[in-house]
């Protein structure tokens, strides 16, 4: 008989019933190391008393009242994200699949407008990820998400990862509108796009007046030591699509734009009923602070270093298991040689989480507030598992 959840996951033996810092605490007791903080939405660990103080405090006196007025929560979160971002404006979801469905209207919208409504087309590449929508898997195309769900949302424009050709060819096409991208695609791998690429797709973008639209919801809120990942690049977008570590546990995703390109978004051209919702943004308002905070991220960039280099360390010496380290910040990818499952499996033996990703990647997506005593042990778990695995090829 089926289970009484949908089946759609295959899921780890494990139901975690407490969260510390970068602790989960199984029913049996047992504390596992989190190295993959819920897909990196625990951005400061489990139960951060900050958090735990923002949400009770707005659950004591106000959940929910929709989008038909003012919620003060929400205010403070556009404004702070206004503040410290290329953003003069911002919508906020429940998770990053709504957001990408938004960044798709908000891009033919713009076109629509503009008197340019042929331009329809978003480019978008291969190993990215952009949720699970019907607008999501389109986006993305992979077969592995597609497959049997059509007949798929038309417009989007697959291109392979680092085709300068077809890139340059796509973008002058007269029903271009966008090209929506990951700067560190998470699902596929790990897999930064280098910051020239970046700067160059900016300027192809400027070239053609297309949008240029970054999926920063597994890179961005401090993940790779900025703020938000293009920075590293020195480019800004028009539209940003960002949740996971902006809720910090609580669902919450938002997309940003320039108001040029969320002109076309004027009243009734789109809606969420929780949309923003005081709960949830009142939890991503403390995020923002703690994560703006002077000192924070260099904190987080120190850190990074710290565990790159063990990291650089450990994939030396298991070299029947690892053949490298990737990633930017605390977004890190052990490429393996082995299965990256049989990596991920023999982690749980030694209380260690870890995610797998495509390309044969095992995850690493910490909460930002790992400390110094937690990269080391999180190393020493990952070699007694590495060990097991090379001693099972
Ligand atoms: C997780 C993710 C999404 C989808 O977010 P959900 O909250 O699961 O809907 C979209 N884009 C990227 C890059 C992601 O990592």
């Amino acid at each position: 008989m089926i289970s009484t959840v949908l089946p759609t996951y295959n899921r780890a033996p494990f139901t975690f019933v407490k969260g510390e810092g970068t602790w989960l605490i199984e029913a049996d007791g047992r504390r596992f190391l989190d190295l993959g903080a819920g897909i990196a939405v625990n951005a400061l660990g489990h139960a951060h008393p900050d958090l735990v103080e923002a949400l009770t405090e707005q659950a004591g006196k106000l959940w929910h009242v929709s989008n038909l007025y003012h919620i003060a929560p929400q205010q403070k979160l556009a404004d702070l994200l206004a503040e410290h971002t290329f953003a003069d404006t911002t919508f906020f979801t429940n998770s990053g699949t709504e957001a990408c469905e938004l960044a798709v209207k908000m891009a033919r919208k713009y076109w629509f407008d503009k008197g340019q409504p042929e331009r329809t087309d978003i480019i978008t590449f291969d190993g990215s990820f952009h949720g699970r929508s019907a607008a999501g898997i389109a986006a993305a195309g992979s077969e592995k998400m597609t497959h049997g769900m059509g007949p798929l949302l038309p417009g989007f424009v697959h291109l392979p990862f680092g085709d300068h050709e077809a890139l340059t060819q796509a973008a002058a096409s007269k029903t271009a509108g966008a090209i929506m991208v990951e700067p560190v695609q998470g699902e596929g791998g790990i897999r930064p796009l280098p910051d020239a690429c970046l700067k160059g797709l900016r300027d192809l973008c400027d070239e053609h007046g297309l949008l240029m639209i970054l999926d920063e919801v597994q890179c961005g809120v401090g993940r790779t030591g900025k703020l938000f990942a293009h920075e590293w690049a020195g480019v800004a977008p028009d539209i940003m699509m960002v949740a996971k570590g902006i809720g910090g546990g609580f669902p919450l995703g938002a997309v940003l734009a320039t108001e040029d390109a969320a002109s076309g978004m004027t009243a009734g051209t789109h809606g969420s009923t929780y949309g923003g919702n005081p709960l949830a943004c009142a939890v991503g308002a403390k995020v923002m602070e703690v994560v703006t905070a002077p000192g924070f991220l260099e904190e987080v960039n120190r850190k990074a270093g710290a565990l790159r280099q063990k990291l650089e360390g450990l994939v030396a010496s298991n070299p029947q298991v690892f053949e490298a380290v990737r990633g930017s910040g605390l977004m890190l990818g052990l490429k393996c040689v082995a299965p990256n499952m049989n990596v991920v499996t023999a982690g749980y033996d030694e209380e260690v989480l870890t995610v797998p990703a495509a390309d044969n990647v095992v995850r690493l997506l910490p909460p930002l507030t790992l400390t110094e005593a937690e990269i080391d042990e999180a190393v020493t778990r990952l070699d007694k598992a590495a060990t097991k695995v090379a001693l099972n090829v």
